[in-house]
C-alpha cells in the first residue's frame, strides 16, 4: 500500500475513536511511557520533546508523566513554516502548535506522534515531514507513540524517513533496537 492510501485508512480507523476511548488510551500510554523513561535515567537531565495531540490522537497525558517523573519538556513551534522547539511557561496549551509564553530550546530526546508505525521503527506522518526535516542528520533518541491498532505490518518509507528507537502503545513498550517488548 502506498503512504497516501495507508495513511487515509489509519486516519479513519483514528476517527472511529470516541473522546472517552482517547483519553482512557492516553492514560494507559502514559503508563507506558512512564515504565520507558524511568528505566533511561539519562533523559531526565535533558530537555525532551513532547507533542500536543490533534482531537484523534492519542498522546502523553503530561501531568501524569510530570508526576512520575521531573523531566523538562519542549513542544513544538511553527517558525517561518518549519518546526522548532519551545518551552512553555507552565502547563502546554496548543493543538499542535504550542501557545506562547514560551522560551525557544533545542531537545535533545523526542516523543514522536504518528499517523502509523512499524516494528522497524519506521513512521508515517501526516505528510507533512516536519519531525524528518528536523530530526535529519541528528542522533537523538526517538519514541514514537501511538494506539495499539495503529501498529502495521509494514510502513512504506523513503529515503528521507526517520526511524523510532522505541514505540509505545497502550500496551506495549517495544524496543526497536533489540527487537524485543519491556
Ligand atoms: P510524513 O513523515 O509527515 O508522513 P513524508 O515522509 O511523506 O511525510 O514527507 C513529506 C514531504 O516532506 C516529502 O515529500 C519531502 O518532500 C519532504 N521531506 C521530508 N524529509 C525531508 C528532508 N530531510 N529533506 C527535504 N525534504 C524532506
Ligand atoms: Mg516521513
Amino acid at each position: 500500500m502506498d503512504k497516501e492510501s495507508l495513511r487515509n485508512d489509519l486516519l479513519s480507523r483514528l476517527s472511529s475513536l470516541s473522546n472517552d476511548t482517547i483519553l482512557s488510551l492516553s492514560f494507559s500510554l502514559t503508563n507506558q511511557l512512564i515504565k520507558l523513561i524511568s528505566s533511561l535515567p539519562e533523559l531526565h537531565g535533558q530537555v525532551g520533546a513532547g507533542y500536543l495531540p490533534l482531537k484523534d490522537e492519542v498522546a502523553p497525558v503530561y501531568q501524569e508523566l510530570l508526576r512520575a517523573v521531573p523531566l523538562s519538556l519542549a513542544f513544538p513551534i511553527l517558525f517561518e513554516g518549519e518546526m522548532l522547539f519551545g518551552i512553555p511557561n507552565g502547563m502546554p496549551k496548543g493543538a499542535t502548535w504550542l501557545e506562547p509564553p514560551y522560551h525557544p530550546a533545542e531537545p535533545e530526546w523526542f516523543l514522536v506522534p504518528g499517523v502509523g508505525f512499524d516494528l522497524s521503527g519506521a513512521r508515517l506522518g501526516r505528510g507533512k515531514g516536519y519531525y524528518d526535516r528536523y530530526l535529519e542528520g541528528k542522533n537523538f533518541l526517538k519514541i514514537g507513540l501511538a494506539w495499539s491498532e495503529q501498529i502495521v505490518e509494514k510502513i512504506p518509507v523513503e529515503q528521507h524517513d526517520c526511524y523510532m528507537d522505541f514505540i509505545i502503545t497502550e500496551e506495549f513498550c517495544w524496543d526497536v533496537n533489540q527487537q524485543e517488548r519491556f
